[in-house]
């Protein structure tokens, strides 16, 4: 039968647990081949061996890294149809608590990594007329308390998503941004592990949602592959809100 990425290549970060790791799993199912980005080299290597996608571990803050990537595409498949940037972090602060370090160590992974491989990707892009997909986060629309770093980098990715859509509109390159509500990860399990009770933040999280529970990775992840896939063939520029309801009021 054959697949909606059959003879499609995909390059995914933040590929080895969470969201990343999902798409990466929808990807292969749906045909594509991958080269997989993550800095946790154990987790990655699993999800690799079950995609049959091909590893490069290291950390999408050292320019390294990302130049490996897409060495790695370049020479194993020879071309590039989808780039899926989904590695964030999390931290916590205010205004006042935000240290310069904090700061940079959001920023460095959350937006200038996504910055630098997708300007490494675009050429590859060119050629296939190509999608990129990029992970932001209602916290990219709204806030909530004490994220003061997360928000603006979020904020500032979906800029980044609309100013390079119009750059390379014209290239038929299209560049779209996901906004998901809570999404059952290990980057939400952390912080609800960290809460003085975590019961009662699990509840309040999945209560704030109408639809009334979190997202399945996976649930995020079919929104990516429909952004990736010819469906969104006149998708560009857009952020697609996947919440639950939580943005509706
Ligand atoms: P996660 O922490 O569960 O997984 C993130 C993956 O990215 C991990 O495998 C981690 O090793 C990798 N990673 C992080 N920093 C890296 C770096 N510097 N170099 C290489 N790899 C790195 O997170 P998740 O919940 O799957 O989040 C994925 C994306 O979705 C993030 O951009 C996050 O901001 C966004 N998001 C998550 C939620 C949620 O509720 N989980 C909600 C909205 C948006």
């Amino acid at each position: 039968m054959t697949q909606e990425f059959d003879g499609k290549v995909a390059l995914v970060t933040g590929a080895a647990m969470g969201i990343g790791a999902a798409v990466a799993e929808l990807l292969a199912e749906r045909g594509a081949k991958l080269v997989l980005v993550d800095r946790d080299a154990g987790a990655l290597a699993e999800i690799a061996g079950r995609t049959g996608g091909e590893a490069v571990a290291g950390d999408l803050a050292d320019r390294a890294t990302l130049e490996a990537a897409i060495a790695r595409v370049k020479e194993r498949f020879g071309r590039l149809d989808v780039l899926s940037n989904n590695a964030g972090i999390q931290r916590y602060g205010t205004l006042e608590t935000t240290t310069d370090a904090l700061w940079d160590e959001v920023f460095d992974v959350n937006l200038k990594a996504i910055f630098r491989l997708s300007g490494l990707a675009i050429p590859l892009l060119r050629e296939t007329r190509g999608a990129i997909v990029n992970m932001a986060s209602v916290q990219g629309l709204a806030s909530q308390a004490n994220v003061v770093a997360y928000t603006a980098a979020k904020h500032a990715l979906i800029g980044l998503t609309r100013a390079a859509a119009v750059d390379h509109a014209h290239e038929g390159i299209r560049v779209n941004a996901v906004a998901p509500g809570s999404v059952d990860t290990p980057m939400l399990r952390k912080t609800i592990t960290m809460a003085d009770d975590p019961a009662a933040l699990s509840a309040i999280i999945d209560g704030m949602h109408p639809l009334g529970r979190r997202a399945a990775a996976r649930e995020i992840a079919e929104v990516v592959a429909f952004l990736a896939s010819d469906r969104a063939s006149f998708v560009t520029g857009a952020v697609y809100v996947a919440d639950g309801g939580l943005t509706i009021p």
